[in-house]
């Protein structure tokens, strides 16, 4: 994990020129610079608040949104969730878990009660875990979810999912990547490009939050991993 120095000996490097430079740290930045600290890679992640602080620490909790993709027909993504979510209860118990889930459907939902059996049924077969969904009995619903409105339910459908602490997981990533080499800088804003006469993006210029210094980053390759503030650096970066 990070020790006492690592703040002071991750802006060392930006005296330097980097290879990679990344903007934004969440899910998607940390893991871009692990990525590219495992290939060793020169790289610096740059975040202007805390590391997940957006939407990383916002989420659901459930590892790529459950059944979501399912309900948007989208098979394919949900096969590739279920699989990283199945990899992740392995590879990372201390992080993800698996959580027991109860959807309960009600006469007239605008999805019934069989396309919610259906569509988890497709759920069991894109797993490779052996839990299998299933419909509960009136003793099983009082007994596991006495707070459960039963007039009018049509069925309820216990299955499990995986679930994590998104920030933690985040920051386990960020920490991962550091371990490899990358400098992780939280309070660090990106102002704008570095260019050079041909207009090209040569790095970045970088507000420390903690002095208000504005520091140049020479950077071969800038990545801009801002979420939903993706559009709003793009536009400070003149693109
Ligand atoms: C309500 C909700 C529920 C969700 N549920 C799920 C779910 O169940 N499962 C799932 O897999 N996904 C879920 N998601 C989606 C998931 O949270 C996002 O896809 C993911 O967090 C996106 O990560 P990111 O790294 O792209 O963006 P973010 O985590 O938002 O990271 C972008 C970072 O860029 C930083 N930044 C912006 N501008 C600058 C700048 N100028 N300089 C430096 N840094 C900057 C921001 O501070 C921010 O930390 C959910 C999202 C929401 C909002």
């Amino acid at each position: 994990m990070f020790h006492p120095g690592w703040r002071d000996n991750s802006l060392k490097m930006l005296d330097n020129h980097v290879d990679v430079a990344i903007i934004g740290g969440g899910i998607t930045g940390c893991g871009i610079a692990l990525d590219a600290a495992q290939r060793g890679l020169k790289t610096v992640l740059l975040e202007r608040g805390d590391i997940a602080s957006g939407t990383s620490s916002r989420s659901s909790k459930l590892i790529h949104g459950g059944l979501r993709y399912l309900k948007q027909m989208q098979f394919r993504i949900t096969r590739l969730a279920c699989r990283e979510r199945d990899r992740m209860l392995t590879l990372d118990p201390h992080l993800v878990r698996s959580i027991n889930c109860v959807y309960p459907a009600y006469q007239g939902d605008r999805t019934p009660g069989w396309q919610v059996d259906l569509g988890l049924w497709m759920y069991d077969r894109l797993t490779g875990r052996p839990e299998k969904h299933r419909q509960l009995t009136r003793k099983e619903i009082a007994e596991l979810a006495p707070g459960l409105r039963t007039d009018e339910l049509d069925r309820a459908l216990a299955y499990t999912d995986g679930v994590a602490d998104d920030a933690r997981l985040t920051w386990a990533v960020a920490a991962t990547a550091h371990s490899y080499g990358a400098a992780v800088l939280p309070r660090m804003e990106v102002e704008d490009a570095l260019r050079n006469t041909e207009g090209r993006i040569t790095g970045l210029l970088v507000r420390d939050l903690e002095n208000e210094r504005v520091v140049p980053l020479e950077a071969r390759v800038v990545i801009n991993a801002a979420g939903v503030w993706t559009d709003a650096v793009r536009f400070r970066l003149g693109l």
